[in-house]
C-alpha cells in the first residue's frame, strides 16, 4: 500500500524518466545509515551517472525527509503506516512527489523493480536479507555491505546469485579490498587457477585491543561505539570491539570467494591503512590501501570496473608511521573464534551465531547485559543451535527465529541474575 503525495505524481514520474539514458538507477536500502549515507555523498558527486530510484529508513524520518527532498527518488520506503504518514507530514510543505511505501514487501518491491539496475544492500542485520535477495533474483548488480545476510543465509545465497546472473559485488572494506587485489581471471573457489595461497583479512582490533581483560565486563556502550578508525553505525561498532565484526567477515570471505576456512587468516594491523591482501604462492602479497572511508568502496562497487572520484582525500605516505602487525588473542577476542569455529560446522551455526549477535549487542547498547556476556550468550546460543544443515530459506528463516527465542533467554536469565 503506498501513501500518495498530495502533488501530481505524474510530474514526478515524468521528470524521473527524463534522466540521461547511460543514468544507472539506483535502490539505497539502509539509506539512513552510515553507508545509506556515504552511498548518497558519491552519487551526488556524479548525478549524470546516478540517479536515486529509490530510499528507505526506520526510525530516522526526518533524515528520510531531508533526502528525499535533495534527491528526488521515485519511492521512499518506511517500516509501518505510522512512519509513512510522519514521513508524509515531513514532506508536505515540499515540492516533493515521491510515493511514500512501508513495509517488507515494499522493500523487495523497490530492490526487485524492473527499471532498478544497482541496489545498495545497507540494511543492518537479518532484516536485509529479504530484499537483498529480491534484488539478487531480480540480477541486479548487488553492492553487499549487509555482511549478516550472506553469513545468516551462504550457500543460498551464493546459489541464487548464480543461478539468477545477479552480479555480487563486496562493500566490506576488507573484501573489496580483497576483490580488488584478485585477478582479473579470478574463478570462484578456485584458488589453485590464479596462484593464491591464501587470503589476509585485515582488522584494527578496535578500541579494546590493549584494555586490560580484566575491564572488560565496565565497557560502556559509548566505549564499544567509538571506534579508533571507522566511522559507523552502533551495531557494527559494537562488533568491531568484540572483534564479531572479523569473525562475521571471515564468513562473508568464504562465501564471497569459495574459500575454505584454512584459506583465510586473520591480521591485526591497528592503522587501518591496509583494508586486507592476497598472498599468492609465489610470495608476493598484493594488499589494498587508503583512508579509512567507506566511500571508497562505494564508489568502486558503484562504478567497477571504472573508476570514480569519492570524494576520500589521496593517503598522504609523508604522514603515514606506524605500519604494525600482529595475530589476535583468543582470550580478548574469543567471538573471533566462535565465529571461525561456526564456520567449520556449517549453516544451521552461522544462521544461529549472527541471531545470537544481534540480540545480544541489542541488549548490551540498551545496558541490560555487559560486553563480555555478548559472548556467553553466543556461545551458549551456538551450543544449542550449532548443529545440521539449512537449505532452504524458510528453515534459515526458522532456525534465526529459535536462536534469537534462545539468545533472548539466555539474556532474561543474565538479566535476573543482576536483579
Ligand atoms: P546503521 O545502523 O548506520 O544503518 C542501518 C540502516 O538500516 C538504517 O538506514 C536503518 O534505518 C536501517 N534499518 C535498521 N533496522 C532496520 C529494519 N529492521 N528494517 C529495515 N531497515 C532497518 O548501519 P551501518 O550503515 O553502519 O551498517 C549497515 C550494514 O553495512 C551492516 O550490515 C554493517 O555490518 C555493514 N557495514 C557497515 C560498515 C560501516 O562502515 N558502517 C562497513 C562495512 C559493512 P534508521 O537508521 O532510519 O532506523
Ligand atoms: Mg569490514
Amino acid at each position: 500500500m503506498s501513501v500518495k503525495q498530495s502533488q501530481s505524481v505524474d510530474d514526478g514520474v515524468n521528470a524521473f524518466l527524463s534522466q540521461n539514458s547511460k543514468t544507472q538507477l539506483v535502490t539505497i536500502l539502509g539509506a539512513t545509515g552510515s553507508i545509506g549515507c556515504s552511498t548518497l555523498d558519491v552519487i551526488r558527486l556524479h548525478p549524470e551517472q546516478f540517479k536515486v530510484f529509490a530510499i528507505t529508513g526506520v526510525s530516522q524520518l526526518s533524515k528520510l525527509a531531508e533526502q528525499v527532498i535533495e534527491f528526488s527518488p521515485q519511492y521512499a520506503v518506511v517500516n509501518s503506516q505510522e512512519a509513512a504518514k510522519q514521513l508524509s507530514g515531513l514532506l508536505q510543505d515540499s515540492q516533493s512527489n515521491t510515493e511514500i511505501l512501508f513495509g517488507s514487501k515494499a522493500l523487495c518491491d523497490i530492490a526487485s523493480d524492473p527499471s532498478v539496475d544497482i541496489v545498495m544492500s545497507a540494511i543492518v542485520g537479518a532484516a536485509g536479507l529479504m530484499p537483498t535477495l529480491a534484488a539478487v533474483k531480480t540480477a541486479k548488480r548487488v553492492l553487499l555491505a549487509n555482511k549478516e545476510a550472506l553469513v545468516m543465509s551462504g550457500e543460498l545465497f551464493i546459489d541464487a546469485v548464480n543461478q539468477n546472473g545477479a552480479q555480487l559485488l563486496p562493500i566490506d572494506s576488507e573484501h573489496n579490498a580483497i576483490f580488488q587485489c584478485l585477478p582479473n581471471d579470478f574463478e570462484y573457489g578456485n584458488k589453485h587457477k590464479s596462484g593464491i595461497s591464501h587470503l589476509l583479512l585485515t582488522g584494527s582490533g578496535g578500541p579494546f585491543r590493549e584494555l586490560p581483560l580484566a575491564d572488560f565486563s565496565n565497557i560502556t556502550t559509548e566505549q564499544a561505539c567509538a571506534h579508533p578508525n571507522w566511522s559507523m553505525g552502533r551495531k557494527i561498532s559494537v562488533d568491531s570491539a568484540s572483534m564479531m565484526n572479523k569473525g562475521l567477515e571471515f564468513i562473508e570471505a568464504k562465501w564471497l570467494f569459495g574459500m575454505d576456512e584454512s584459506d583465510i587468516e586473520v591480521v591485526l594491523h591497528p592503522q587501518s591503512t591496509i583494508h586486507s591482501m592476497v598472498q599468492y604462492i609465489d610470495g608476493s602479497v598484493i594488499a589494498q590501501m587508503g583512508n579509512p572511508d567507506m566511500r571508497t568502496p562505494i564508489a568502486y562497487g558503484l562504478s567497477y570496473p571504472e573508476r570514480i572520484h569519492s570524494g576520500v582525500a589521496n593517503l598522504d605516505f609523508s604522514t603515514l608511521r606506524d605500519f604494525s602487525f600482529s595475530s589476535p588473542c583468543k582470550k580478548r577476542f574469543p567471538n573471533l573464534y566462535l565465529a571461525i569455529e561456526a564456520s567449520k560446522q556449517g549453516q544451521a551455526a552461522t544462521t544461529a551465531l549472527n541471531a545470537a549477535n544481534e540480540l545480544a549487542v541489542h541488549a548490551f547498547l540498551q545496558e541490560k547485559i555487559n560486553f563480555t556476556q555478548i559472548n556467553q550468550v553466543n556461545d551458549m546460543t551456538l551450543q544449542k543451535h550449532g548443529h545440521g544443515n539449512l537449505t532452504c530459506i524458510d528453515s534459515i528463516l526458522e532456525h534465526d527465529h529459535l536462536s534469537r527465542e534462545s539468545a533472548q533467554a539466555f539474556v532474561n536469565t543474565m538479566i535476573e541474575a543482576q536483579l
